[in-house]
């Protein structure tokens, strides 16, 4: 027999599914994931218990929409097949019924910009794809629009998707998603939550262009997302983020990196005695 291609790929797919489990934003065998290679992509099996699945069963597909292999690929294969070819930066897909993204999905309501950690999903909200029946080209098309600009989206009466670069960060996008959506719901309960302004998250969405990255990590011209603080140990200062210095602050000799610079003295004001 052949030696199975894509070996440690298919098993990091069944752990990715384990985890997903084990984190709580999926339960039984709902859901699926996938992730890209060569000229195609590799998903889990339609049906089949992710505690008894096997390397083997994980399903090949091309880019064509056709499968290889006796196992059938999950259901949902169609909207996995639509990111890996409307999104090249998709490396990998989740897709989960998640219990707190699927209660808003089944009251057809985006998560806003209640809290700035909805720009890890790429804008200002995380829209709800309109309801067809699962497994059909029509909540693909769905899917695609909510997808518009975005990494994740709900999907209405039925639970949550979102891709990223690789199967690590997709679950963890997964799993920011179902907090944020709990989060959201949590508040709801309190009263009416505060939306963030849309200049607001143009800042938070330009940072976190870079948030979470060292600076080892940074792109050819990229800054960090935050102004770090004075850097003590003689080394070269980091880039700095996109916060924008006044021309009055650019003009300031930096303070020296071994000695912290001298506390300004602040003279009190005697305080008047008010007015008989
Ligand atoms: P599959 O087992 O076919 O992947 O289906 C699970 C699911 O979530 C359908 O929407
Ligand atoms: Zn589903």
């Amino acid at each position: 027999m052949a030696a199975l291609k894509h070996l440690s790929l298919r098993k990091a797919i069944i752990a990715a599914c384990l985890k997903m489990n084990e984190l709580g934003i999926n339960q039984g065998t709902s859901g699926n994931i996938s992730a890209r290679i060569d000229g195609g992509f590799l998903i889990t099996p339609s049906g089949i218990p992710y505690e008894k699945m096997k390397p083997e069963q994980i399903v090949q597909m091309d880019l064509g929409g056709g499968y290889f292999g006796e196992y059938l690929p999950s259901s949902e294969w169609r909207m996995h097949y639509d990111i890996y070819l409307n999104k090249p930066d998709a490396g990998a897909v989740v897709h989960t019924h998640a219990t707190y993204c699927t209660a808003l999905a089944c009251l057809h309501e985006r998560i806003p910009a209640f809290h700035y950690m909805i720009g890890v999903a790429g804008g200002t909200n995380i829209r709800c794809a309109d309801y067809a029946t699962f497994g059909t080209q029509e909540l693909s098309g769905h899917m695609l629009k909510a997808l518009q600009g975005r990494s994740a989206c709900l999907l209405a009466n039925h639970g949550m998707i979102c891709f990223g670069k690789d199967l690590d960060k997709t679950l963890w996008l997964a799993g920011e998603v179902e907090t944020l959506a709990q989060q959201y719901w949590t508040a709801r309960q309190m009263g009416k939550p505060t939306i963030l302004s849309k200049r607001e998250m143009a800042t938070v969405l330009a940072r976190f262009k870079s948030y979470g990255k060292q600076t080892k990590d940074l792109d050819k011209g990229e800054a960090l997302a935050v102004e770090p603080p004075p850097r003590r140990d003689g080394a070269a200062a980091s880039k700095t983020g996109p916060a924008k210095k006044t021309a009055k602050a650019r003009s300031k000799k930096p303070a020296s990196p071994r000695r912290p610079a001298a506390r300004k003295r602040t003279v009190k004001k005697p305080v008047k005695a008010p007015a008989a």
